[in-house]
């Protein structure tokens, strides 16, 4: 993704793609210090901007640093960087990190950096995959207990299991994996929030360990709004038997169907595609 024409936000300046680069002694390359955002412009707009700026914040000070970029000027660097490229349907990505100024475990000396990056992404799963929902692998590595790592970050350093459990899904011909937490309960997949639906009612696993994720919020809006029952709570691998319907939910991965995980199938229900609909909708402006 390096060579390619283009700008990206670093550092409060708008430079070529190819000299948006890093030193090796980046202490976010040793030590796992960065966080970042993932984020769709539709037609022009970027949905819930400011929502995904104020958690990438968030994000930095959980994992003990502050960016010295407010909400309001990330978001209009975010708008700049989409203009610059001359980019309307994009993914964008913030990514803040503590820099090569000083080297070490202590991070003391080092200074905070953001970037931001833009392209045209399409759909996160091949769109015909989509259409009859997507196969998951069940991961091999587990959510971290919250005592462990600070899981309310999007922070880089809890993304090695993910990447790693992604990579042995594909090595096995399937589009994503779920993961178990901790206790073995359902989690998420390696990039986006599970939803279940059963008999009109709709369940999703207790945000304790992983993002709350914006989509994730906004769907369980839009469900309320239909008068649809959300409920919150853990999930054991076992019930999953038991569900008719299941989707996952993100930023890059909308709102997407899963036809099976591990040994469990799944339909593509009425609500579920009433409910992408209603997403679809919400992020290109056709839905208050
Ligand atoms: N979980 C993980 C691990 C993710 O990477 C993402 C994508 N940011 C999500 C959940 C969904 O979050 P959001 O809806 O805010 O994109």
């Amino acid at each position: 993704y390096d060579d390619r024409d283009g700008w990206i936000w670093f550092d409060g300046k708008l430079v070529p793609w190819r000299e948006a680069n890093v030193h090796v002694l980046t202490h976010a390359l040793h030590y796992a210090s960065s966080v970042f955002e993932g984020q769709r412009a539709y037609g022009g707009k970027i949905f819930r901007l400011s929502d995904h700026s104020a958690r990438l914040r968030r994000s930095a000070e959980l994992i003990g640093f502050e960016l010295p970029w407010s909400v309001t000027e990330i978001d209009a660097a975010c708008e700049e960087v989409l203009r610059a490229n001359d980019l309307v349907d994009a993914y964008m990505r913030p990514v803040a990190w503590r820099g090569s100024e000083s080297m070490g475990v202590n991070p003391i000396g080092t200074k905070p950096h953001l970037a931001i990056a833009a392209w045209n992404w399409g759909k996160y799963y091949p769109p015909e995959k989509a259409a009859k929902g997507i196969r998951l692998d069940l991961a091999e590595w587990r959510r971290p207990a919250p005592y462990t790592a600070p899981t309310q970050s999007k922070a880089a350093g809890l993304y090695m299991i993910a990447s790693m459990s992604k990579a042995k899904a594909d090595a096995g011909g399937f589009d994503d994996a779920l993961m178990m937490d901790w206790r073995g309960q359902v989690a998420e997949a390696t990039g986006a929030n599970a939803f279940f639906l059963r008999d009109g009612v709709i369940h999703t696993p207790t945000p304790d360990c992983f993002l709350n994720g914006i989509t994730r919020q906004t769907l369980i809006d839009l469900a309320r709004r239909r008068g649809v029952e959300v409920q919150e709570r853990a999930i054991w691998p076992e019930e999953l038997e038991s569900f008719e319907g299941f989707f996952l939910t993100g930023s890059a991965a909308e709102v997407t169907f899963v036809q099976s995980a591990g040994p469990w199938r799944f339909e593509i229900t009425s609500l579920q595609q009433q409910l992408a609909k209603d997403y679809d909708d919400l992020v290109n402006g056709r839905l208050a």
